[in-house]
This record gives structure tokens, sequence and C-alpha cells, in this order.
């Protein structure tokens, strides 16, 4: 774990309530894709937030948010906010965590988002694209409502740069437009594999989600050491 200062480079809103954020590191970083950093607001307040970039990229990517507009994020961003205008730095710790992506292994993947658990998946979807990995892998993105897909054909054009990769996103309540999957997004993947013994599982998202997936799909096959998600940790 590394304490580094970054310039804010750019906060952008991918909905009303998720916003994209740009970091530049002072110096160069080490992280592996699916770890996340820590946004220190202060010595005593220190806040996660997956990296959605991969590693070798310039500056670290973050979607901060959630369905609903809550602290933990406002606060984060009001502080990225503030320190842009000032033209002064954030300081973060990186390469936290322990469910980063396992580039060993050669068991199909599922790759689980609830909400802005996307950022985690979306780095470890990246790399391995950029890897040219030739192994099924099924990337499920679970949100409340449609619109809060912002990356819904960024996610659709990975899906097309390989035949067995695959991504299903889930609505939980969607409107009469959806033609896709509705309802909770682990339901989808238990619907789907009548067994998760094969899988390597990589999970972000709400911690209640989180709970609730890694009782099911253990249930359904899944083994336990094969199933990763920093939520894990706290619940
Ligand atoms: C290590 C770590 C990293 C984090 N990274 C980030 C980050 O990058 N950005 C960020 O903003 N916050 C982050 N957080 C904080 C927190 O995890 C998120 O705020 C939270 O995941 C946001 O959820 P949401 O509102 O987007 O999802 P929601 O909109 O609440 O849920 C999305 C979907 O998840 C599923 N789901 C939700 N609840 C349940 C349930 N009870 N049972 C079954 N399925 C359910 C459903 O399919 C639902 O549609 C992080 C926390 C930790 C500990």
């Amino acid at each position: 774990m590394t304490t580094i200062s970054c310039t804010v480079d750019l906060i952008e809103a991918l909905t009303p309530t998720v916003n994209r954020v740009l970091l530049t590191p002072a110096q160069p970083v080490s992280f592996s894709s699916g770890q996340y950093l820590q946004l220190c607001l202060s010595d005593s307040d220190k806040r996660p937030f997956s990296i959605a970039s991969m590693p070798g990229q310039r500056q670290l990517e973050l979607h901060i948010g959630g369905s609903v507009a809550d602290q933990y994020a406002s606060q984060a961003l009001a502080h990225l906010l503030q320190q842009h205008q000032l033209q002064q730095p954030v300081q973060a710790e990186i390469g936290l965590g322990n469910a980063q992506w396992r580039a060993d292994s050669e068991r199909p993947l599922i790759l689980l988002a609830g909400g802005t658990g996307f950022s985690y998946v979306y780095s470890i979807a990246q790399t391995i694209a950029a890897a040219n990995l030739d192994r099924p892998v099924f990337v499920y993105w679970g949100v409340r409502e449609q619109a809060a897909l912002y990356h819904n054909s960024v996610m659709q054009q990975w899906a097309a740069q390989n035949s067995k990769y695959r991504f299903i996103p889930v609505v939980q309540q969607p409107d009469d437009s959806w033609q896709g999957r509705s309802g909770m997004v682990h339901e989808a993947v238990l619907e789907d594999f009548v067994s998760l013994e094969a899988y390597d599982i990589y999970v972000a998202g709400p911690f209640a989600m989180a709970g609730v997936v890694r009782n099911a799909f253990i249930e359904q096959g899944a083994h336990r050491e094969h199933m990763f998600a920093d939520a894990f940790a706290y619940i």
C-alpha cells in the first residue's frame, strides 16, 4: 500500500447520482486490476473506491455514487471538487484489497457487479480483453433502473470483441422500453447456470448483495475459494 498525492483532473456526471473522476498520481503507482484505493478526506476518514482503470494507465478512474445520493459519495465528491477548484492534490492510499484479478487460473469467469460495483468489474474486464484472454467470461451488471447502466454501450462493444465474452445487464425495476433481463442480478446468474462449480467468480456491489451472493452461489455449487469480493471482509 502506498499513499500518494494525486491531482484531480476531471469530475463528470455519468448519471444524476454517479460521477466519473480522473486522478493523476504524482508518481507512477502500482496496483492490480480489481484493487481499490482509499481517498483520504482526513487522517481518520478514508473511503474505499474501486479503481476502474487498468494497471499501467496514467490516470486512475473512479466511479463514485450509487442509486441514491448518500453522504459516503457526496462527501468524497465535495472533497474532490474542492481540491480541484483550489488546484490542490488529494491523498489516496493505493493498491488495497485481496479480490484482484487472478491471471493464473484456467477457469471460466463470472464477473458480477451491483450498481457502482461496476467500477471493479470494468477494470478486470478491460484487463481480460487487453490480454486477449480466450476463456468464457460472463459479465453481469445489476442496477435498479436502466438509466444507471452508464457504460452499457461500452460493455456491448467489449462483448463484441470475442465470441467467448458475454455482457448481461439486469434491471431491477425496468420500464416498458426495457428489452433485457430484469430482477435482482444474482437471480439472473442462478437462472443461467445449473452449477457454478467450474467458475471463478468476482463480485462487487452493495454489502447486502455480496452477502446474498456468497450464500446463494455456494448453495449452487460455487467454491468459496474461487469467489473473490472485498465486501466479504466487511460482512
Ligand atoms: C472495497 C470497497 C470498494 C468500494 N468501491 C466503491 C466505488 O468504486 N464507488 C462507490 O460509489 N462506492 C464504492 N463503495 C461503497 C459501496 O460499496 C457502494 O456505495 C455501493 O456498492 C453502491 O451501491 P449502488 O447504490 O450502486 O447499488 P444498488 O443500486 O443499491 O444495487 C444495485 C443492484 O445490486 C443488487 N442488490 C442490491 N441490494 C441487494 C440485496 N439486498 N440483495 C440482492 N441483490 C441486491 C440488485 O441487483 C440491484 O439492482 C465501495 C466499498 C468498498 C468496501
